[in-house]
């Protein structure tokens, strides 16, 4: 039996963290078998199109979110780091870190798909196996109700993506996919609808106490 520590390793915006978000971690450390699981708010989003809310909120919810989780370490590097954030930066300083520990980078199936336009992708499958839940998308009605119309669509198959990539080291997180995005939480705080149902009591706390998300964005 190896005792090689596995260690996952969750980066996202987190500008809010959510239900979703909450529900892929404790996912990842049971189905996974985790020693740890590392969350990394990233800094300076190269691949998304909007400016983010600043580093110290983002970093402050993700703490209220995930800090309480058994195993659960919020981790500020992506923050701290000057430049653009790339995951694989993050994962060799792991790497150097802990020697021989088995490291699965953790991330929905938008993600995933998006594999081959990740910097260095091809050294993130060398260093990492990518661990993949599904991820509903609007078309796909799977609401916060937990009525399901088409489960099917919201499924990842790494054997679709192109070579090489349709060769890394995959594993498939169960759990029921979630029409939930940051994305609309700011927007229904921007058009004053309740988003309780939708993050931890922290994080809806800290929005409010914070004027986030007032204005669309
Ligand atoms: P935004 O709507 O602002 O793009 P987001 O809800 O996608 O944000 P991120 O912080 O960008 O949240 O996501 C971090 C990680 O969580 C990514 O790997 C993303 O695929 C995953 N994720 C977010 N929401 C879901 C969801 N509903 N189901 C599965 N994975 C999700």
């Amino acid at each position: 039996m190896s005792s090689s520590r596995r260690i996952g390793v969750f980066g996202g915006a987190f500008d809010p963290p959510h239900n979703m978000h909450v529900a892929l971690v404790e996912a990842a450390l049971a189905q996974l078998r985790l020693d740890e699981l590392r969350v990394f708010p990233t800094g300076y989003a190269w691949h998304k199109s909007r400016t983010l809310s600043p580093p110290e909120h983002r970093l402050a919810m993700a703490q209220l979110a995930f800090g309480s989780l058994p195993g659960v370490v919020v981790d500020a590097r992506e923050i701290q780091r000057p430049g653009p954030t790339y995951t694989i930066d993050t994962l060799r300083e792991l790497q150097a870190e802990q020697p021989g520990a088995e490291l699965f980078l953790v991330m929905g199936a938008d993600q995933a798909r998006a594999l081959p336009t990740w910097h260095a992708s091809e050294a993130l499958l060398q260093t990492a196996i990518i661990s993949v839940a599904a991820r509903a998308d609007s078309a796909n009605a799977i609401g916060t109700d937990g009525h399901q119309d088409d489960a099917a669509r919201a499924k990842f198959e790494f054997s679709d993506l192109p070579p090489p990539w349709n060769a890394g080291r995959f594993e498939i997180l169960q759990l029921p996919p979630m029409a939930v995005s940051a994305t609309d939480i700011r927007q229904r705080v921007a058009s004053s609808q309740g988003i309780a149902h939708l993050v931890p009591d922290g994080v809806a706390r800290y929005i409010d106490q914070h004027h986030l998300y007032r204005t669309a964005r």
